[in-house]
């Protein structure tokens, strides 16, 4: 898993491991691009959501749910983004996943993710917050 601004590493540079705790004690005022190690605690946050490709408002169906104006668009993409708590050992990181990775953070495989994103059709979104965890 990396973190941090990773841009203007090359590729055959990756950068280097460091421990969240280490991370944590440099503080934000230094900028540390580093890869940590560690597993998922639990997921903080999640939404699910289609998106109007054309003004952004939540499309159901198969139409976008804008009145004011009434929007007439056709297409919507889907997105998804969550928040989970990560740990290493050294210390937890809050950490915001997007799309492309939020199938694997859930432990879904690639047919029951496109399933998800059929069956949120009708609905248009989804959030689901935590309510606390016991460790
Ligand atoms: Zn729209």
């Amino acid at each position: 898993m990396a973190l941090g601004k990773t841009d203007t590493q090359s590729c055959d540079s990756p950068p280097p491991m460091i421990l969240l705790g280490v991370w944590a004690l440099a503080g934000a005022e230094q900028c540390i691009v580093g890869r940590v190690r560690g597993h998922v605690v639990c997921v903080l946050y999640l939404q699910l959501q289609w998106t109007c490709s054309l003004c952004g408002s939540i499309y159901t169906q198969e139409r976008c749910t804008r009145s004011q104006p009434p929007c007439n668009s056709t297409s919507a993409v889907f997105q998804a983004e969550a928040k989970a708590a990560v740990e290493d050992g050294s210390g937890e990181a809050h950490i915001w996943f997007s799309c492309p990775v939020i199938s694997g953070l859930l432990g879904l495989a690639m047919p029951q993710w496109e399933g998800l994103q059929r069956s949120l059709r009708v609905r248009g979104h989804l959030r689901v917050y935590t309510r606390g965890r016991s460790l």
